[in-house]
């Protein structure tokens, strides 16, 4: 049996990093940790205790809760993917909702929401034989992970396939409003002073704006077993 790894896997949002992570986590028998997710329910607890007001974060309020803010996930739901837990509610929903997307960027700025989810996020891949896929994990959160992937793809793109995927959902959405979504992250992302969204000197870049799911998951699976074999 090959020893276990940590698989890194970052980029914008909207690039289908999640769906590439939670497959190739799947496949491969490892635990599956959505980062963005664990940014997102706390957003929404804000959102739900009050703490943003006008579009403006009561950071005081939000950083004096975060010892009460439990975050965990649960393996599948009945849909078989992975259900993200806010003290022990099931928010998988309510977290992809736009009103948490317009807020998560701000939220995901604040450097104490990073240092408390950092911190949760090493002690989910402690044991190794993890995928973990957000905006840091390649620099900030496992520098030393023996597999890092960078994914990219045009803002466009990546805004067409957010709409798809709410339009999906049922949710009432505006190309142009996904489309700002996307932009005004990527701004946010790239250019917050703590662990700001780039890519790891040593990742591996993978531009999927052109590439099927099935190819995508062929190219993983082939730098997953070449990283593997080196162990
Ligand atoms: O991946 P997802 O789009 O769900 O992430 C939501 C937001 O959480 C991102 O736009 C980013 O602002 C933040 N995030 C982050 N660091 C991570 C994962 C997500 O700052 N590791």
């Amino acid at each position: 049996m090959a020893e276990k790894i940590i698989i890194a896997i970052d980029g914008y949002s909207s690039s289908g990093k999640s769906t590439m992570a939670r497959e190739l986590a799947r496949r491969i028998g490892y635990v599956y940790v959505d980062s963005g997710a664990m940014y997102r329910a706390v957003t929404l607890f804000a959102l739900r205790n009050g703490m943003v007001k006008e579009g403006k974060i009561d950071v005081d309020s939000l950083v004096s809760a975060l010892p009460s803010i439990n975050i965990t996930f649960q393996p599948t739901g009945e849909d078989g993917i992975q259900h993200t837990l806010l003290n022990g509610e099931d928010v998988e929903k309510e977290i992809r909702s736009m009103e948490v997307s317009g807020m998560v960027s701000p939220v995901a700025v604040i450097p104490e929401v990073r240092e408390r989810l950092v911190a949760l996020q090493q002690q989910f891949g402690k044991e190794k034989g993890i995928v973990m896929d957000g905006r840091d994990i390649g620099t900030t959160v496992f520098p030393d992970a023996e597999m890092k992937v960078f994914v990219c793809a045009s803002a466009e793109e990546r805004a067409k396939r957010r709409y798809l995927e709410l339009k999906e959902k049922g949710e009432e959405v505006d190309f142009e409003e996904v489309l700002r979504n996307v932009e005004e992250r990527d701004r946010i992302d790239t250019t917050r002073e703590v662990s700001p969204l780039r890519k790891a000197s040593d990742a591996l870049e993978l531009d999927n704006g052109s590439m099927t799911r099935a190819q995508q998951m062929e190219w993983l699976m082939e730098k997953f077993h070449e990283i593997e074999m080196k162990k």
